[in-house]
């Protein structure tokens, strides 16, 4: 099947959403540190990190962001925190913490469209963030 472009000359990989870099890591297609997989969900390190722990959880199902939650399937949405918990645990961050951070839509800088959940660790945190 011919591959369609945007006027920008990127492929689609279907009508409704362009495909990401993340999906180029799930399909094995881009290098990535992957610290964990499962049938549900896969956690690489960010390429640009802002703590000594700085890991990035994607559901294996596409959202585009946290926000479709509200429309999405209980059992993705809980596999993929299950998969957040469990990479953190795996992690070693448990008995010091850490948090999670779902950018979501512009206000947030949200680069990517695919929806991803940040674990920062490893160091004392501030808050606010910025
Ligand atoms: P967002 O701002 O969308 O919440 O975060 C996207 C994250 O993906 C950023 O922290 C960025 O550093 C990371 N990122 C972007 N491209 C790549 C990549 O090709 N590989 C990896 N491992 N991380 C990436």
């Amino acid at each position: 099947m011919p591959r369609r472009l945007t006027r920008r000359g990127r492929s689609r990989y279907d009508s409704a959403m362009e495909k990401t870099i993340f999906d180029g890591i799930i399909a094995g297609e881009v290098p990535a540190d992957v610290v964990y997989r499962d049938e549900h969900v896969i956690a690489f390190r960010d390429i640009n990190p802002q703590a000594p722990v700085h890991v990035l959880v994607v559901p294996l199902e596409r959202m585009e962001s946290i926000a479709e939650a509200t429309s999405g399937k209980p059992e993705t949405l809980g596999r993929f925190m299950q998969g957040i918990a469990t990479v953190a645990r795996e992690l070693g961050l448990e008995e010091k913490g850490y948090r999670v951070v779902f950018n979501t839509g512009r206000d947030a800088l949200q680069t990517v469209q695919y929806v991803h959940a940040h674990i920062l660790g490893g160091r004392k945190l501030g808050w606010p963030p910025g």
